[in-house]
């Protein structure tokens, strides 16, 4: 525990599910009060929030797209009139299509580029103006993958998506060092999260995936959002431009390890 992030503000973009929805969680269990974000399952964000209440933290949600220009700004607002203001924005909404790149249609590119990209850069502004005009020394956490570094077939917008997302994130912690504002990103390797329902469901894939990975183990939500509360909290205090890999190992070149001599 991060005695520290009690009493603090996050936001937190497409934390009706999955990894958004572990983060708020273990932030509100840190006495972090949050400002949650769904696009249009509004059931399952009100369960989200009356479990959050339940276990005695403070919650909100905003609907809307990362992918519009206004959300990350009306997000802000929420968190400045419901808890007076933001010290923590996590950029984590992000989408997955496949698709063979010489098929791939226009608007399969621009959904998962909007999203993962823009919509990154759209939360990244606001956060810095917020922290920028009101001087606070706020933190950033943009949500990338591993395939910021490992190319992945049939999902070639995705990977440019989060190689886009490694190197904004490097050069915005650059840009705003001298104001104190960290920015840092979290590349989760295979994740047990509705993105990866197929896979979970199918027992043969869910076997190769696990084969894939060199602890043979495909991660929980839990352990991603243990370490955005590390990069939230005074004990990364020095870390700002960087990602955090939390991934079993797989970004270690698996091929050239124990098993596959
Ligand atoms: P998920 O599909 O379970 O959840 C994604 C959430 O984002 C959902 O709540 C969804 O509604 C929301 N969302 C999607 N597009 C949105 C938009 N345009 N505006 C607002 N909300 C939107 O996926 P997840 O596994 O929780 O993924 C979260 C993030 O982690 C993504 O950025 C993803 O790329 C990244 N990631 C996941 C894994 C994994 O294995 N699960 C691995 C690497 C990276």
């Amino acid at each position: 525990n991060y005695p520290e992030l009690k009493g603090k503000v996050a936001v937190i973009t497409g934390s009706s599910k999955g990894l958004g929805r572990a983060i708020a969680e273990r932030y509100a269990k840190e006495g972090v009060h949050v400002v949650l974000n769904y696009r249009s399952s509004e059931d399952e964000m009100n369960k989200v929030i009356q479990g959050i209440e339940a276990a005695g933290g403070k919650a909100v949600a905003v609907k809307g797209d990362v992918a519009e220009e206004d959300l990350a700004e009306k997000m802000i607002e929420t968190a400045v009139s419901e808890f007076g203001k933001m010290d923590i924005f996590v950029n984590n909404a992000g989408v997955q299509v496949e698709a063979k790149t010489h098929e791939m249609e226009l608007d399969n590119w621009k959904k998962i580029i909007d999203t993962n990209l823009t919509g990154t850069f759209l939360g990244v502004r606001a956060a810095l103006k917020y922290f920028v005009d009101h001087e606070i020394q706020g933190n950033i956490i943009n949500m990338s993958s591993v395939h910021e570094v490992i190319p992945r077939s049939g999902y070639t917008h995705y990977a440019a998506s989060k190689g886009g997302v490694k190197m904004f994130t490097k050069s915005v912690a650059l840009e705003y060092a001298p104001n104190k504002i960290r920015v840092n990103g979290i590349a989760p390797g295979a994740i047990d999260t509705p993105i990866n329902e197929e896979t979970m469901q199918d027992p043969e894939e869910k076997k190769g995936l696990e084969a894939l990975i060199p602890t043979h183990e495909i991660g929980r939500p839990e352990q991603i959002a243990a370490v955005a509360a590390w990069l939230a909290s005074d004990e990364s205090s020095y870390v700002t431009g960087a990602t955090i890999f939390a991934d079993g190992g797989l970004s270690l070149y698996p091929s050239f390890g124990p098993e596959n001599k």
